[in-house]
């Protein structure tokens, strides 16, 4: 028998946590094992880390091209996160969701609280939270990336962080990640399934109707 599909419209999933929470993790693997799930990569003026790629974790770009493209209406959300600017060109995202692809974002509370203003019907944000603050902390040190210094401030801005989480559709801790990652799943298998976003169902249900 043939498999039937219904069209439906891709879905705007946000992870959103403090640094060290493991939303980088949960992310790589949501989009290792889901062919409908793309990645928004972001534009930022902060530089680039040891290993990050240009136009693969982030486009850097500086304070110049990115007032440009807030100008020139490119940019669906933006904002500044410790001393950088970040934000999301609108083009990629809107093709993937017309497309019927899923785009998932890795942005902050105030990118999050803009998307809720501009495009609530396709968002389905998850606020994402540690354990404990010494787990926190704990993992952003083995991430050793950053500077104590940075390590430092960005666990004050953690609580900062934190405070947002009534402003999410979701909250889901991450103590054990298979745990996490099965109840973000679980939140995506749902999500997909809401009537609006089934935007074939209309001929879908006529065609049965008419027996098809
Ligand atoms: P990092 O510099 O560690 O890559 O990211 C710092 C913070 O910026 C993270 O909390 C991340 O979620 C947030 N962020 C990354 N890209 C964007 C974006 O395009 N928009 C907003 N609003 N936040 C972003």
């Amino acid at each position: 028998m043939q498999q039937k599909t219904i069209a439906r419209r891709g879905l705007m999933l946000v992870l959103s946590s403090p640094s060290g929470a493991g939303k980088t993790t949960i992310s790589r693997r949501l989009l290792e094992t889901d062919d409908n799930l793309v990645m928004s990569v972001s534009v930022t003026t902060r530089p680039p880390r040891p290993g990050e790629q240009n136009g693969i974790d982030y486009g850097f770009i500086d304070k110049l091209e990115f007032n440009l493209m807030i100008n020139k209406g490119e940019l669906l959300e933006h904002a500044k996160v410790f001393d950088h600017y970040y934000g999301t060109p609108a083009g990629p995202v809107l093709d993937h969701l017309d497309a019927g692809r899923d785009v998932l974002f890795d942005i902050d509370w105030q990118g999050t609280q803009q998307l809720a203003q501009t495009a609530r019907d396709d968002l389905v944000s998850v606020f994402i939270l540690p354990p404990s603050t010494a787990e926190l902390e704990r993992r952003l040190k083995r991430r050793a990336q950053d500077s104590d210094e940075v390590v430092a401030r960005r666990m004050s801005k953690a609580a900062d962080e934190i405070s947002h989480w009534a402003e999410y559709d979701y909250i889901v801790l991450n103590s054990d990640i298979e745990e996490c990652l099965e109840n973000v799943y679980a939140i995506l298998r749902a999500e997909r399934l809401r009537r609006q976003r089934q935007t074939g169902l209309l001929d879908f249900v006529k065609a049965l109707r008419e027996g098809q």
